[in-house]
């Protein structure tokens, strides 16, 4: 198949985990972050830890939207659905996420409130057109990648007259979390490889600033085997030559711009929101969108006056140290035995982007 089988070969990725041991510095470590949850899919999926050397550490980041949403967020959502007659749409990963006390939107669904599961920001739509009588709520996560769909439903529902419609807007933004982390050093970071997602829309550019002010390289890396390990390269070779630039290796994708049409859509719709809490990360200023008050009519946290509710992650779970890169998913008690992919216990064991279900289903413990 183009552009995954090329990108598959197995003796290029061995000739170029070669390259890499060869132009390592013993005396030296390399961490690099690994900032999207697909990338760590990746890793952990096609072994390429094992083609490493030893002092080149993968560690994991924060980027899997379902893993840094705090469970505040998801329990507000669980209020509303038992407290009004809605209809609550949502991603299947979500609703098997911990809320508070274990909870779920699942067994909230399960209680009898109307959850529904669906598969984009059109399917919320096609329920509020079908439902007239209802009020239907889309509950939105996800980084730069997927508001600009849930922008477009809203611009949508606008046009339509579609007053049974809002968004419970969640939707983050990459930039300033990867400042937060650089800024607080305490991941030791010496490289990001790039998300590649997420850089389709907002743009190589994105990056500029962020690299330069905490002298950190950046490479943009495609999803597949090659494109990882040719990243990391990238990223060696930045690092041996005291550089600090953002790279483009997912050049097949990702332009220096982005998405213009894709970015002026989110802005149409979106604004900066002033704070916003992650997991792991704490509150961060300007690092989340909410809905503009041109469009308020669409913002189910205005309409029905949702707020967070404060709710402590489940007791041994170390999903915030995970997402921080500060800790690996097997320093975690409940790893594999109380927390696995059919019972998870946290966030990062739920979605398969998390590190936590990626170490789990492909078994590396290195
Ligand atoms: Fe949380 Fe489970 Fe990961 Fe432990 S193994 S950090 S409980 S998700």
């Amino acid at each position: 198949m183009k552009y995954v089988d090329e990108f598959r070969d197995g003796d290029k990725a061995r000739r170029l985990a070669e390259l890499i041991r060869t132009e390592v510095n013993p005396e030296r470590e390399y961490r690099l972050m690994e900032f999207c949850g697909g990338h760590t899919h990746a890793i952990f999926r096609f072994g390429i830890h094992d083609l490493m050397p030893e002092n080149l550490k993968y560690v994991h980041g924060p980027g899997c939207p379902v893993c840094v949403l705090p469970a505040g967020r998801i329990e507000a959502a669980i209020e509303l659905a038992e407290a009004e007659d809605i209809i609550l749409c949502t991603y299947a990963d979500l609703m098997r996420v911990p809320a508070g006390r274990g909870d779920s939107l699942n067994r909230a669904r399960a209680r009898g409130s109307d959850i529904r599961m669906i598969y984009s920001s059109t399917d919320a739509l096609a329920i509020a057109r079908a439902n007239p009588e209802r009020q239907v709520v889309f509950f939105a996560i996800g980084f730069e990648t997927t508001t600009p769909p849930t922008a477009a439903a809203i611009q949508i529902a606008e046009k339509e007259g579609l007053s049974n419609f809002s968004v419970y807007c969640n939707h983050v933004l990459t930039p300033p979390a990867m400042r937060h982390l650089l800024s607080s050093g305490e991941a030791h970071i010496h490289g990001i490889l790039g998300p590649s997602h997420v850089s389709t829309i907002i743009g190589s550019q994105a990056y500029a600033g962020c690299c330069n002010d905490y002298q950190v390289p950046l490479v943009i890396a495609g999803f597949e085997p090659l494109d990882v390990i040719q990243s990391t390269l990238m990223l060696v070779r930045q690092i041996n030559e005291g550089r600090f630039e953002v790279e483009n290796q997912y050049s097949r994708a990702v332009s220096q711009t982005g998405n213009r049409k894709a970015q002026a859509l989110m802005q149409a719709i979106f604004e900066p929101r002033a704070m916003f809490e992650w997991r792991g990360l704490g509150g961060l200023p300007d690092s989340a969108v909410q809905i503009k008050a041109a469009f308020h009519a669409f913002d189910a946290e205005k309409r029905f006056g949702m707020q967070a509710i404060d709710v402590a992650d489940i007791r041994g779970c170390i999903c915030p140290a995970v997402l921080r890169g500060v800790s690996d998913p097997v320093d975690c008690k409940l790893f594999g035995s109380i927390c696995t992919p059919e019972q998870p216990k946290g966030a990062c064991m739920v979605s398969s982007e998390g590190a936590c279900a990626a170490q789990y289903s492909y078994g590396r413990y290195r």
